[in-house]
């Protein structure tokens, strides 16, 4: 009777908790990680990262995933049409496509310097949406 209880609950675990795989890219050795999480996706234990910055990162990728965007603008009088503009930090990555949104509605005019912002505190986020390369006007 105790035995099938135990049983019972060790089912219910299998079927509750999940387990996610991860690739560590803190480094080049690229460890493969292994998270296993309770239903509400809390992190019960990892397994596979060789150092503690593996931890760290599969932490903050299962818990708070962040990407740094990169994208480009429409540019007029520019030597090309587009000016490539990156994130001025990481972002949550559920965030992308609003901010995509935002950066899809801006025109920026030549010239423009490599880190000008072209969208200051985007969504709210506290991040700036800067230039990643300088460009001259064709029209001086
Ligand atoms: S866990 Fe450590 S050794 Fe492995 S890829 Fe990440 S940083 Fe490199």
């Amino acid at each position: 009777m105790k035995e099938d209880k135990i049983n019972e609950k060790k089912a219910n675990e299998k079927k509750t908790n999940q387990k996610k795989e991860l690739i560590c890219i803190v480094c080049p050795i690229g460890c493969h990680i292994e998270a296993e999480l309770d239903p509400e996706g809390n992190i019960l234990s990892l397994s596979g990262n060789s150092c503690g910055r593996g931890a760290v990162y599969a932490k903050a990728e299962l818990t708070n995933p962040v990407r740094v965007l990169t994208s480009t603008v429409k540019i007029t009088d520019g030597l090309y049409r587009r000016l490539p503009v990156i994130t001025s930090q990481a972002i949550p990555k559920d965030r992308i496509f609003d901010v995509m949104k935002e950066i899809n509605k801006v025109q920026v005019c030549a010239p423009v310097k490599i880190n000008d912002i072209v969208i200051g505190d985007v969504c709210g986020l506290g991040v700036d949406i800067i230039s990643s390369r300088s460009m001259e006007s064709v029209n001086p």
